[in-house]
């Protein structure tokens, strides 16, 4: 079956109430699962008795199991062995996004996809937000000879914002702001560093680009051969919102808000960005000192200096595991790898 074939019914998410201690007598009522409220951290149920809304935590829910997998997986391109344990579904004030409805371990594999669009920005144009004609036309090829279902899954990413362009460009505004490349926290110039010498392509990922932004993801991807696999970063909670980075790491909060707001057209309202003043300041600190020593590590990379590389990787994790960040860096991990190998020491 394929999602056009869904029906509105099926997709929709049905829970039992349970473990209501301020009103038992809901204890035992089904309904519907309408959305998620991130403010209060609950889902609005619609209760199937008597049509009356309801805002309920996510302990005190049993979603229901054999039948839950996303209207979203119902496509070739994905694959996963945990389909019941994550759903799109509407959060408030966000548009879509993807929330747990189990208990997730770090380090699980959420699931694996191949990308619907996958586009190489020419070099001399990399850094431009405006595209070249013929950039444009390899991309709208590309999207002419999609199915009509993946189309409409691909439109139903793109911003109000874009809705008055010709398509063409609103689908290169669409593509921009819900694609990226091979590479999590690592800087283009780093990529475009390596060994080839060219770009690598960024994709667009229909069920991945569903993430929501937070400055202190819950997630991390990795793509390999084409396909990108999202996982746990650290155990995540029923009922807690699944989220990526749309930002570097070392950037200040007044920053991130500027791009997030210009690029994105959202106020980021995460656990960071919300820290009283002098909390945020403090994490501005360490995410400016974060950038310093990043940038240090490839002079010191060619430099040999193998054990201050060494140093340097472990003061990164330590200014991450302070801001609540367990995201992968794997551009630090091989700076790691092989400093340990000039050193002539065995990983661990
Ligand atoms: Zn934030």
């Amino acid at each position: 079956m394929t999602s056009s074939q869904l029906t509105e019914a099926q997709t929709g998410l049905e829970a039992t109430i349970e473990g209501l201690q301020s009103r038992p007598e809901l204890n035992g009522a089904r309904g519907k699962v309408l959305k998620f409220l991130p403010e209060k951290n609950r889902f609005q149920v619609r209760l199937a008795s008597d049509e009356s809304c309801l805002s309920v935590k996510a302990t005190n829910l049993q979603f229901e199991g054999a039948d839950r997998a996303d209207a979203e997986l119902q496509t070739s391109r994905v694959t996963s062995d945990r389909a019941n344990a994550f759903r799109v579904m509407e959060v408030e004030g966000r548009g879509k996004g993807v929330i747990a409805l189990e208990m997730l371990k770090k380090g699980d594999a959420l699931w694996v996809e191949t990308p619907v669009l996958s586009h190489c920005r020419p070099a001399q144009f990399a850094n431009s937000p405006s595209w070249d004609p013929e950039e444009i036309v390899r991309l709208w090829d590309q999207f002419s000879a999609l199915a009509e279902n993946d189309k409409g899954r691909l439109w139903s990413l793109a911003s109000k914002n874009n809705q008055f362009l010709p398509p063409p460009q609103e689908l290169v505004q669409t593509f921009a702001t819900n694609s990226f490349g091979p590479e999590e926290n690592t800087r283009m110039a780093d990529v475009a560093d390596a060994s080839t010498g060219s770009l690598a392509s960024d994709m667009l990922f229909l069920l991945t680009a569903r993430l929501n932004h937070s400055c202190r993801p819950n997630c991390s991807r990795r793509v390999t051969g084409g396909k990108v696999t999202v996982f746990a970063a650290r155990d995540i909670e029923k009922g807690e919102e699944l989220t990526f980075s749309y930002i570097g790491f070392w950037h200040d909060h007044r920053f991130r808000q500027q791009v997030l707001q210009g690029n994105y057209g959202f106020v980021c309202k995460c656990p960071v960005c919300g820290l009283p003043p002098s909390e945020l300041a403090e994490s501005d600190a360490r995410r400016r000192r974060f950038d310093r020593l990043d940038d240090e590590l490839p002079k010191l990379r060619k430099a040999k200096l193998w054990k201050k590389v060494l140093q340097t990787c472990a003061e990164l994790w330590a200014i991450r595991k302070e801001e609540g960040d367990e995201t992968s860096m794997f551009f630090v991990e091989e700076h790691e790898r092989l400093a340990r190998e000039k050193l002539g020491k065995s990983k661990k």
